[in-house]
């Protein structure tokens, strides 16, 4: 029965599916067309052009029988509207979760260039992602039987002015109540230059099995976990931020990117039309898994606030010595040993600045005896970090610290000729090995001012230690 059954399945496939496939890529060439008319005047947020573009999403969505709601929103004095379509899911249970796609219809608009008016059309830059989008919620719509998690679509407005449009619905997700319902987002900016290239995921890895989910064997993936280019912002950032597991895929910037030129013209719609495919089957997929759940990590530019803070512990132990410039005694290697915690604000993914609080205790030799000290250190330093894996990488940490002795133990002998100025003042430079929330390297000190206050003898305190780190939060 089954045999038979797959028999007749491969036969009706085989027979509609090329049908289907080029009525697809007619559907999708039509849309981006009509988006890229000169009569859209380019799209701009705002203008009128914009207004007429929202318009034809509309009624062609209506057409399809698609719920959708125009969201308004106020921009300094002007109205933009996000296009907002809901296909409800009938499951009792999951269906309150949702799934969102996302992608911007405006563009830059109508420029003047040498007193001619060009129009920055935008076919790759969204028409292509537009015109997926709406294909999505028409097949989502009918396919309505096939869903648990429900499916939101929106093509936001003002993408180009700022992430307007997308900003606004994450803080007002009508018709949701709860922005957190939504437990994926995924954004098409820019998917009409396929052309046999592989698509550019990326953010798989702020959702758990997110490698599972969007892998496939139909297209060619380049899939990276997290986005952390600043230069490919788009409309999931704010999505992002917010802790949702946010997926940017792209063709990438292959097309003439914000230049008249990027025409319908140019714009791959066999590739469209595999990439349309595509996300509808990981769509499917993603609103039927049993569990959908963030990983909890994300790039670090989608951090929030309190995330750009980190805390950790360190220790060291090594050698240490009283330098000596002039004089008529000279020092030999004693040790150090200290411990503290340090406090990192992580400015960007490769800076960050640190300032500590560090206790140390160490013994130096000279030729009337041993000196034992313990000082408290301040130490401040940039840190360079660079990624090398997933979880490992590498810093080069350099600065300055201001110490203070706490208490000193030396024999009689030396009081002659050794008094220890109570601060210091030098610099730091460490080299450490990131491996998950441990980091381990070397990290040396040099004092930078004369620690005897006393007769003969210019001292300069320095130390090489071995150092370990414990990150509490990365
Ligand atoms: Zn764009």
């Amino acid at each position: 029965m089954s045999k038979i059954r797959t028999i007749v399945c491969l036969i009706l496939c085989l027979s509609i599916s090329p049908t289907l496939k080029a009525q697809q890529t007619d559907i999708l060439r039509k849309d981006v067309f009509t988006l890229c008319s000169d009569s859209l005047e380019g799209r701009k947020a705002f203008s009128s052009g914009g207004v007429k573009a929202m318009n034809y999403i509309c009624s062609e969505l209506q057409q399809a029988d698609v719920n959708i709601y125009r969201q308004k929103f106020k921009y300094s004095n002007q109205i933009g509207c996000n296009v907002v379509a809901v296909v409800e899911s009938d499951d009792k249970e999951l269906k309150d979760e949702y799934i969102l796609i996302g992608a911007h219809y405006d563009h830059l608009g109508i420029k003047n260039k040498q007193g001619k008016t060009v129009i920055y059309n935008g076919a790759d830059d969204n028409a292509s992602g537009t015109a997926i989008l709406m294909q999505l919620a028409r097949r989502m719509q009918k396919d309505r039987h096939l869903l648990k998690r429900s499916i939101i679509l929106v093509a936001f407005d003002a993408e180009e002015e700022g992430l307007i449009g997308s900003r606004y619905f994450s803080e007002n997700p009508m018709p949701i109540s709860d922005i957190h319902q939504i437990k994926l987002m995924i954004n098409l900016d820019m998917v009409g230059w396929l052309k046999d290239d592989a698509l550019k995921i990326s953010g798989i890895g702020m959702i758990e099995n997110g490698k599972t989910l969007f892998e496939s064997d139909k297209i060619k993936i380049n899939a990276k976990r997290f986005d952390h280019s600043m230069f490919t912002d788009s409309d999931f950032s704010c999505f992002a931020k917010k802790q949702i597991p946010s997926i940017s895929i792209t063709t990438g910037t292959k097309s003439p990117y914000h230049k008249p030129e990027d025409d319908a013209e140019l714009i791959d719609y066999q590739g469209m039309n595999d990439i349309c495919n595509y996300i509808y089957d990981v769509v499917i997929k993603a609103s039927n898994e049993p569990v959908l759940k963030s990983s909890g990590k994300s790039a670090t530019r989608h951090k929030q606030k309190s995330d750009m803070v980190s805390f950790g512990l360190n220790a060291s132990i090594g050698s240490a010595r009283q330098n000596y410039h002039f004089g008529n005694v000279t020092g030999r290697n004693g040790y150090a040993f200290d411990a503290g915690l340090f406090m990192q604000y992580n400015k960007y993914r490769f800076l960050a600045f640190r300032i500590g609080a560090e206790i140390e205790r160490n013994l130096t030799k000279r030729i009337e005896g041993q000196m034992m000290m313990t000082n408290l250190y301040i130490p401040f330093s940039i840190v360079l970090q660079s990624p090398l894996q997933e979880s490992i990488g590498l810093n080069l940490i350099f600065g300055g610290y201001f110490a203070n002795n706490l208490c000193m133990d030396m024999p009689s002998e030396m009081e002659k000729n050794v008094s220890i100025r109570p601060n210091d003042i030098g610099l730091t430079f460490s080299v450490e090995m990131r491996i998950g929330s441990f980091g381990f390297g070397v990290s040396n000190r040099y004092g930078l001012l004369n620690m005897n206050k006393g007769s003969l003898d210019r001292i300069n305190y320095s130390s090489g230690t071995f150092r370990i780190v414990y990150y509490i939060n990365r």
